[in-house]
């Protein structure tokens, strides 16, 4: 007899047993004292096969799916409803979350225990974790996952005292490969790479890629100097056989850089900084060459990987603060403001963005923060003109490897769309080695920024390495004369010479001009004399943070 026909037969009051049925899930199970009073055809299979009339509903279930369905089932006897997810599995697994409600049917305490199948969701919630926590070309884990492994190696070692390796991996030439063959060729290494490099773990080890050609390993339970050696030994074994590409065959060289815990630190980001660390010192050995740790002696500045690792701690720990420098006409008022970023750092005090900022694009990190100081830049500018009413614009600077990059129009767009800032009241100030590297694509994305509204300056002019003939190319606004030429203005001499040459030019060109570091009224009177439209210095203005700014813009 079905279930319905026989709770219809037993308790009479079908219409409560109907509803119940109606709006139940997949698989409904009626249950006395933990017992299979009988389940609904609904149930999926091999599942109905299991519930037989009579059997223990707990036995469906084991670990700790059946330490919470015994614990539910108590609640629902004493009249609570739960819900807990519970997969069974016979051959495959069904992912079914139950819901065990308690009844009471012709004076008897029952429990119906509905299951819902929600394998389809946790298919979904599955690829986005993987998506968030993977690398898409290798599929291996991305720097996210590494640093929840690393944590967890970490709790893992100071509960059983028996420490761990950390390796740091890249190719050597894998740029000039990727360059020379395209990218689907590089493509095709990293996952030739990844996949052999994979073969040469253990179960309990991690490899990650953290992009480019990074990767980094993790080893639980190695924690000798000679174990680490030859785990990092095998990992550039399985990288000597040649690789072939696109009908190439080619041999590529890998170092490896070795770390241990807690030897030779004890936080996860110090850990990937000193294998980093050993990874430079293995490439100053020669190729295919694995190196253990070996500190320097140094002040902590001196120590470059270790400090990209506190800055990508600095970014997380919102360290950097963005501040601003009046750009002025030949009276004094305020045109403009350039943003320049700051990082305070716990213990090292302020550091100088001509410190961070090369050491932000050599580690990749520019990308996010450049980002971020562009968003936060149009934002901060937005509220300052609806706060005051001046019409101000922003000039921000935008390092070469973060123009290129292909999120960088969206990105403007956003910024601009978010803050409500109109275009025209965005710079962007890039640097003349930008437009040297690639100058067609360089030329490209000045086009569609101008395209836009939004307005291009040349920072640093007249110390890269660009022609003057590079300047009628481009679709440029504005120049800015660099400090180190103002600087010397007050004497004759060559500085002297460029400076007024490059007034001159630009004059020639119909490009606006800003000298930057003004600090005299010397310096002041002479630019002014050769024509320099804009300024900007401590003459005028300091760089501030935007409630100087705001107060400072408050009318008197
Ligand atoms: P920059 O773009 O040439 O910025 C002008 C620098 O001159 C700033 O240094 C500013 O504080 C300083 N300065 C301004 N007026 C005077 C003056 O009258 N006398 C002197 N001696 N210096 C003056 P800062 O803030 O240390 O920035 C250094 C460099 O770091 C910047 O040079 C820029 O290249 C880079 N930078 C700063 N913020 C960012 C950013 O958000 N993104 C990128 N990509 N680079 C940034
Ligand atoms: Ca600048
Ligand atoms: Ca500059």
């Amino acid at each position: 007899m079905s279930l319905i026909g026989g709770l219809l037969k037993e308790f009479g009051d079908h219409r409560a047993v109907l509803d119940l049925l109606d709006a139940a899930g997949d698989a409904v199970v009626l249950l006395e004292n933990g017992v299979v009073a009988g389940a609904s055809t609904r149930c999926p299979l091999p599942l109905r096969d299991f519930l037989c009339e009579g059997s223990l509903f707990l036995n469906l279930f084991h670990g700790a799916s059946s330490a919470q369905v015994k614990q539910a089932l108590e609640r629902a006897q004493a009249g609570r409803t739960s819900t807990v997810y519970a997969p069974f599995t016979f051959e495959s697994e069904l992912h079914l979350e139950w819901q065990f409600r308690p009844v009471r049917l012709a004076q008897r305490p029952l429990v119906f225990a509905v299951g819902r199948d929600i394998s389809h969701h946790r298919t979904i919630q599955e690829r986005l974790l993987q998506q968030a926590t993977h690398d898409a070309l290798t599929g291996l884990p991305n720097r996210l996952l590494l640093e929840d492994r690393l944590r967890e190696a970490i709790e893992v070692a100071q509960r059983s005292g028996v420490g761990f390796a950390v390796a740091a991996l890249d190719l050597d030439g894998f740029k000039k490969i990727n360059d020379g063959l395209g990218h689907a060729a590089g493509d095709a290494l990293l996952q030739k790479t990844a996949a052999r490099l994979k073969q040469t773990l253990r179960q309990q080890d991690t490899l990650a890629r953290l992009g480019g050609d990074e990767f980094v390993a993790i080893f639980p339970g190695v924690d000798k100097p000679a174990a680490a050696m030859h785990v990092g030994q095998r990992l550039l074994d399985a990288l000597r056989e040649p690789f072939t590409l696109l009908d190439y065959t080619m041999h590529v060289a890998t170092s490896v850089g070795l770390a241990l815990y807690p030897a030779h630190a004890t936080l996860d980001h110090r850990l990937l900084a000193a294998a980093d660390e050993a990874l430079y010192q293995a490439k100053d050995a020669g190729k295919g060459v694995v190196k253990l740790y070996a500190p320097e002696p140094g002040p902590a500045l001196a120590k470059i990987p270790a400090l990209e690792a506190e800055l990508f701690r600095a970014v997380q720990k919102k360290e950097l603060s963005l501040v601003y420098q009046p750009i002025v006409d030949a009276q004094g008022n305020w045109l403009g403001l350039e943003t320049l970023m700051r990082w305070h750092h716990p213990e090292l005090g302020t550091i100088s963005p001509a410190e961070f900022i090369p050491l932000a694009e050599s580690c990749g990190l520019i990308q996010l923060v450049g980002a971020w100081a562009l968003q936060q830049s149009c934002l901060d500018v937005a509220w300052l003109r609806a706060h005051t009413g001046q019409e101000l614009y922003v000039a921000v600077n935008v390092s070469p490897k973060q123009l290129r990059s292909h999120g960088f129009m969206p990105l403007v767009i956003d910024a601009l769309e978010v803050s409500g800032l109109p275009p025209s009241a965005l710079s962007i100030e890039i640097t003349e080695n930008t437009l040297i590297v690639d100058p067609d694509e360089a030329g490209k994305l000045l086009n569609e920024l101008m395209a836009m509204g939004v307005r291009v300056m040349v920072d640093d002019f007249g110390t890269g390495y660009s022609s003057l003939a590079y300047l009628k190319r481009f679709s440029i606004d504005c120049l800015k004369v660099d400090r180190s030429f103002v600087a010397q203005l007050d004497r004759p001499g060559p500085d002297r010479e460029v400076c007024m040459a490059i007034l001159a030019v630009a004059r020639e060109l119909n490009l606006h001009t800003v000298a930057e570091g003004v600090e005299s009224v010397a310096q002041f009177d002479t630019l002014k004399e050769a024509g320099c439209e804009r300024f900007q210095g401590w003459l005028f203005a300091k760089p501030m943070a935007l409630p100087q700014l705001a107060q400072a813009l408050q009318p008197k």
